[in-house]
């Protein structure tokens, strides 16, 4: 299949390619767009097999359920059983925006849709070529991230390319994503919501705004024995090729540490990759240093972090050094993207 690539520029609603895309969507093929998040892999929400195909494309597990991408909040009922309690308070304050609500869901969302469970998972994007696809294709549309399943999430069409050309018809391209790490996941289908996944929009960001929220023990713990409840998050996502460390402690300390392993991989003629950032990165003697950014700004770091990861792959170096990156506000949606690449070794000095 030859896969198009058409960039949207400023004036979205009167794209052609919009027009072309939201065809394709209507006749239960598939699209991947830009949301500000990371890009996402569309199809017909309401349609089972345009939903199977984004599964065969992906190679992502049948069990792994879809977030459906929705324009307007009256969407939110037309597919959610009984509407949660929080739910208009949440949409009004954070959508459109990073945040995936869980809901009982009503008998027109196929279980192709949901992996097979009875809630779905619901997101407003905040981005005019995401908005504008759903309302010119008159549907709902079921995307996850627009990546092979165990590979980084995109950030630029570039990725999406490179792990899904020629297996989907079109990919929009709107350039490099906003956030860089997926959508915060609550779910509302329990009497205290709680957050199944961590992202942009933090616990006490939701909390300024409904109360009590929990947060599910089995995505903070790095043992196998607690089942994460959103089905996504037991999967070690991402595994770089190279093995993956990270150092954590006061800064010096940490250059030093991974610069003493460095110097005694190298004399074993290993090729050792850094990540660092524009703080530190002139200080590292590995044989390829990228550089997350500079740590005054933690928006930028979480949008680079899987561009770096992609990066490392495709140069061959043996193992791989990381800073941490427990920055104050989005630190733990980093870090939890980070520990699962690095497979939980984290070191302290
Ligand atoms: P992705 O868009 O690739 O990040 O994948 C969607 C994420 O949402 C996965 O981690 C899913 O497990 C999660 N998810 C989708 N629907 C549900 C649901 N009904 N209950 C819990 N988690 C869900
Ligand atoms: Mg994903």
């Amino acid at each position: 299949m030859e896969t198009k690539i058409y960039k949207i520029g400023s004036s979205v609603a009167d794209n052609a390619f919009m027009k072309e895309a939201a065809a394709v969507i209507r006749d239960g093929g598939l699209v991947a767009f830009p949301t500000e998040t990371v890009y996402g892999l569309g199809a017909d929400a309401f349609n089972p097999d345009a939903a199977r195909k984004i599964y065969a494309a992906k190679g992502r597990p049948s069990d792994n359920p879809l977030i459906v991408h929705i324009a307007e909040f009256k969407a939110l009922e037309s597919i959610a059983e009984v509407l949660p309690d929080y739910a208009g308070k949440l949409a009004e304050v954070f959508w459109p925006g990073p945040l995936t609500m869980i809901v009982k869901k009503n008998k027109n969302v196929p279980y192709e849709t949901t992996g097979g469970l009875d809630t779905v998972a619901v997101r407003m994007p905040d981005h005019p070529v995401a908005l504008q696809l759903i309302r010119e294709s008159g549907r709902l549309i079921a995307a996850p991230s627009a990546n092979t399943s165990g590979r980084p999430s995109p950030t630029l069409a570039e990725h999406v390319a490179e792990d899904l050309g020629g297996r989907i018809p079109v990919i929009l391209d709107g350039g490099e994503v906003g956030i860089g790490i997926e959508s915060t996941i609550i779910d509302l289908t329990e009497d205290v919501p709680m957050i199944l996944r961590p992202g942009y929009i933090t616990g006490q960001m939701l909390e300024e705004v409904i109360g009590i929220v929990k947060t599910d023990p089995g995505i903070i713990s790095g043992d196998s024995f607690t089942k994460p409840k959103a089905p996504g998050m037991k999967y070690r996502h991402y595994a770089p090729r190279a093995d993956l460390i990270i150092v954590d402690g006061e800064r010096k300390a940490v250059v030093d540490k991974i610069n003493e392993w460095t110097d005694d991989m190298q004399a074993k003629g290993k090729r050792v990759g850094i990540i660092g950032t524009d703080e530190t990165a002139a200080y590292y003697r590995g044989n390829m240093i990228l550089s997350m950014g500079t740590r005054d700004d933690e928006d930028v770091i979480a949008r680079h972090l899987y561009r770096i990861l992609r990066e490392f792959d495709e140069e061959r170096v043996d193992i791989i050094y990381s800073e941490s990156f427990a920055t104050p506000r989005i630190g733990q949606a980093i870090m939890n993207r980070l520990l699962k690449a690095a497979g939980h070794r984290i070191y302290v000095v």
